[in-house]
């Protein structure tokens, strides 16, 4: 069976919701594809920095998510080895601008995504196998043998994505190391500070910081020899190994390890695009493109993959909106102006992508890196220069949306 849409997304995680919206708000319909039959949501939480609240401002959706969740304060560095603070950075006193930085849970932020969408919008048990040219239009085969006919499609489909495969992308590397994520509930209230705990010390980092007064969230990046089903395997051994690696770490943020239920562990091998690939590669062909981790797999270590996703839904609504604002016309001037409108946007973002993926790749090779000078250097000096370079990062703005 063929059915006919006009802008075909695929993925309903964050940067395909995002897109989703974006063009909602212009106006603008688009159907998203899911593979599983609900939102996938996995790592419980995310940090969200000031360049991603623009983005949430631009698709009207910041006021429960901040009713939601704390505003953090600073960022605290920590050394695992001697335990004592390698750098201080405090968000409102960064340079020009007063940092907005919070924890928000990934279920809230995705349902309050979904919620502002026209019903219908996402068809969840749809997975994409292939894709295929028929003249201007795509056709989109899905693992259940139905086909769709597409004017536009986008790629939202994280970092086994069919669609930055159709454009010539190559798998992304696996950099050798794990994370893992947490998340710890107290009833009775946790106690910490609206701080982004970080610790960091060989070949390890991990963090501790608060989505509200009850929620914690805490993750972990590390090398290791056990292998990634060994480790599904025995998670209380996961748990043991970040422990054992927390080192002269104050007791009661250990204790919030020891507190996590093994249901509410979440593994993950860390893969990324090589920055090369996003400054030659294809981020738009004809009426394709890719947004999200689909488009910029990158290492979690300056916690932006989420956020750049955000910018990616917001640019690439406001360049197809601008494409498909001029409904009179021939199709084959739609179909430039559509090819147009997808350059744009990628014109927008490779620059972009490449500072994210290069960055985030950067700091997490010194942050976690076992060498003396480095990890020399990393206690005097680069903590700072980090957190630093990740207000940096944070102080873009992707725009607004506008339907004039
Ligand atoms: C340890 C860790 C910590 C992180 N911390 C942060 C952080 O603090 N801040 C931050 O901003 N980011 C963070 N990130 C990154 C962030 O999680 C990702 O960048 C973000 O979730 C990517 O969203 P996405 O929508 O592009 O992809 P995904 O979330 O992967 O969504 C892709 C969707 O597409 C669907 N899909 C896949 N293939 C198909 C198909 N063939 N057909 C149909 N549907 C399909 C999937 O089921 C999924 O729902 C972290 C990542 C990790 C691993």
């Amino acid at each position: 069976m063929e059915l006919a849409e006009d802008i075909v997304i695929v993925g309903a995680g964050i940067a395909g919701l995002t897109t989703a919206l974006g063009l909602h708000r212009l106006g603008i319909r688009s159907l998203v594809l899911e593979s599983h039959d609900s939102l996938r949501i996995t790592g419980f939480a995310l940090a969200i920095w000031t360049n991603a609240w623009k983005a949430l401002d631009a698709v009207g959706i910041t006021e429960s998510l901040r009713r939601q969740h704390t505003r953090l304060l600073e960022v605290t560095t920590t050394s695992t080895i001697s335990g004592l603070t390698a750098a201080d950075i405090i968000f409102s006193a960064a340079g020009t601008q007063d940092h907005e930085v919070r924890c928000v849970q990934r279920k809230i932020l995705m349902e309050t995504l979904v919620k502002e969408l026209p019903s219908g919008t996402i068809k969840f048990s749809s997975k994409v196998v292939s894709i295929e040219e028929s003249g201007s239009l795509k056709l989109i085969h899905l693992s259940d043998g139905s086909i769709l006919k597409a004017k536009v499609l986008v790629g939202c489909d994280g970092v086994n994505s069919v669609v930055a495969k159709w454009l010539g992308f190559k798998t992304p590397a696996f950099v050798g190391r794990f994370a893992v994520r947490g998340s710890v509930h107290y009833e009775n209230g946790h106690g910490f500070e609206p701080k982004l705990f970080q610790f960091i010390g060989e070949g390890f980092r991990s963090g501790i910081v608060a989505c509200d007064d009850k929620s914690l969230y805490w993750f972990a990046t590390f090398s290791t020899s056990m292998s990634s089903q060994e480790m599904e395997e025995n998670p209380a051994e996961v748990k043991q190994f970040v422990l054992s690696k927390l080192g002269k770490v104050a007791d009661n943020f250990k204790a919030v390890i020891r507190d996590t239920e093994l249901e509410n562990l979440s593994l993950a091998p860390l893969r990324f695009r090589h920055p090369w690939d996003i400054l030659w590669g294809s981020i738009s062909k004809s009426n394709v493109c890719v947004a999200g981790d689909a488009f910029h797999p990158m290492t979690p270590d300056i916690g932006q993959g989420g956020c750049a996703a955000l910018e990616d839904g917001v640019i690439l609504a406001r360049c197809l909106g601008e494409a498909l604002r001029e409904k009179q016309g021939i199709r084959s001037e739609e179909y430039k102006r559509i090819e147009m409108g997808l350059k744009n946007y990628a014109k927008e973002r490779r620059w972009r992508a490449f500072e994210f993926i290069s960055t985030a790749y950067m700091v997490g090779y010194i942050q976690t890196s076992n060498s003396k000078i480095l990890s020399f250097l990393r206690n005097k000096v680069l903590g700072g220069v980090f957190a630093k370079q990740q207000l940096k990062i944070a102080s873009f703005d992707c725009g607004k949306l506008t339907t004039s």
